[in-house]
């Protein structure tokens, strides 16, 4: 990740998200997977040991180095989610109008019954309860109950394999935050050099306080809204959580299905609002964990997230167990780039843009996006520490593409998330002209700018003052900038 070689660089804002999984966890796949558009690897911490997300983490540091881009790795923690347990010889199929039971017993489970090891749910389950299995595909209604195991109709059978979601949208289940398992997978998560903690199922701003302390900065922590409480206090959850996650999976088991689209639009408005980002997740391309190309629909969600201005989309199962991982990845890619094209784009972004708040940060960062426009500048180029920076030239959405200049790699890499930032680890500036003059380098370098073109560069000055963000500077790039520079980090 040095400046020597000339970067790969994306020609398009929205970022891609793509799950890793057992189709995706060779070096030969994971580095396809980035060439063909992944800007963040997501480890799924609900399934698969340690040992192997260790090595993939290993894995996309080595691709890393090869391609000399900071990639994000988002460790996802499975959170209080409610899941059965194993069955003794594959998936099983439940027949509507049939009994199934479920258990607490850690017997492999078969046709008719399977193991649920949660005491909490046999505590909360009443007669007539429903329990949704499988993100609400397998509908089930207790019938019989003693505390320890519960005999159930199956109101709506299907196939079920191990470990399936369960969800009961009518109990209120007195979970924690945070499980052991989360915690113990955090802590490894955080020692592995994950760039982003999820978190599943918060229900209240006091989950995302709990974890950001335990992460201690180590990480930026998304908090995923899947849960009604969490969309009810989204504007506290926003506050404390340094991205946001729909996670339309649960949400639309635990909020009617209808509510959903709604509820996506809600969250990317208020977390572009926050200047926070926002990824739309969950069966973006379901169709094509089994097929070369995705169904009209399927494009048209894509479109939509695009659309309105998300930071990123996001592939689970697609990428991770489906046949056509990279397939899916040129699919969002493209979808991506047609739709940034679009004129409506246009008009979308100026519309739905938050104003600034009242800063001089947030001053500049509105101001380089005009002048930016005005003078057909070719980038902005960003000088952050923190990423705050970057942070605030991004909520403006502007038609230049951002180049963010940063000292630290942590910083790099977490930003690879976020709309727009073309991210550059590089070492810092302590003067004016210098800053000018790299800014200048690293846009040629970094192949955005070339002899003629114009570039605008905002910076704090006096440097190395966190959030000091004052100066505004439009930059001429002769072309011959590289001079005596050719070797420099
Ligand atoms: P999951 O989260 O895949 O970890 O369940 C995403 C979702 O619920 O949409
Ligand atoms: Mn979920």
């Amino acid at each position: 990740m040095t400046e020597m070689s000339p970067c790969i660089r994306r020609n398009r804002k929205t970022r891609i998200v793509a799950t890793l999984g057992p189709a995706s966890s060779s070096k030969e796949r994971i580095k396809e997977l980035f060439l063909a558009g992944v800007d963040v690897f997501r480890l799924n911490m609900s399934h698969g040991e340690h040992e192997e997300k260790e090595a993939l983490v290993h894995t996309i540091r080595a691709v890393e180095r090869e391609v000399e881009r900071p990639i994000a790795i988002l460790a996802d923690l499975q959170g209080p989610k409610l899941r059965i347990g194993k069955f003794a010889n594959g998936p099983v199929n439940l027949k509507t109008g049939g009994m199934f039971t479920l258990d607490l017993t850690d017997i492999p489970g078969n046709e008719l019954r399977a193991p649920l090891p949660h005491k909490e749910i046999f505590d909360a389950l009443e007669i007539g309860t429903e329990l949704l299995l499988d993100d609400g595909k397998i509908r089930l209604k207790v019938e019989e109950i003693d505390g320890e195991s519960a005999k159930c109709r199956i109101l709506v059978g299907g196939p079920l394999s191990d470990k399936k979601g369960v969800n009961v949208p009518n109990a209120v289940l007195p979970l924690a935050a945070l499980t052991d398992k989360d915690r113990k997978d955090l802590t490894f998560a955080l020692k592995c050099g994950a760039d982003w903690i999820a978190l599943s199922f918060v229900q209240r701003a006091a989950d995302v306080a709990e974890a950001k302390k335990l992460v201690g900065g180590k990480a930026a922590v998304m908090a995923k809204i899947e849960k009604p409480a969490a969309v009810n206090s989204l504007n506290e959850i926003l506050e404390l959580a340094d991205g946001v996650m729909v996670a339309r999976g649960d949400l639309g088991v635990e909020e009617p299905l209808e509510n959903v689209p709604g509820i996506q639009k809600q969250l990317i408005q208020a977390a572009r609002r926050e200047g926070k980002p926002v990824v739309v997740a969950t069966q973006m391309l379901e169709s094509m964990i089994k097929a070369p190309v995705p169904t009209r629909a399927e494009v048209s969600d894509v479109a939509t997230a695009v659309m309105d201005g998300a930071d990123a989309v996001m592939l689970s199962a697609e990428s991770a167990v489906g046949d056509y991982p990279i397939e899916a990845v040129e699919v969002m890619n493209r979808v991506a780039m047609r739709i940034e094209g679009e004129a409506n784009y246009h008009t979308h972004r100026r519309d739905d843009r938050a104003s600034p708040n009242a800063t001089t940060e947030d001053a500049i960062s509105a101001a380089a996006r005009q002048v930016s426009d005005t003078v057909d500048a070719k980038a902005i180029v960003t000088f952050t520490t923190s990423g705050a920076t970057a942070l605030r030239a991004a909520r403006e959405r502007p038609n230049a593409p951002i180049l963010t200049l940063t000292p630290r790699i942590s910083i790099a890499r977490r930003l690879a998330i976020v709309w727009g930032l073309h991210t550059v680890k590089t070492k810092d500036v302590t003067a004016f002209e210098e800053m000018i003059g790299k800014s200048k380098r690293m846009a040629l370098r970094q192949e955005l700018a070339q002899r003629g073109d114009r570039i605008v560069v905002t910076a704090g000055v006096p440097f190395g003052t966190p959030g000091a963000t004052n100066v505004l500077h439009i930059a001429w790039v002769q072309g011959d900038e590289l001079k005596g520079f050719e070797q420099e980090s």
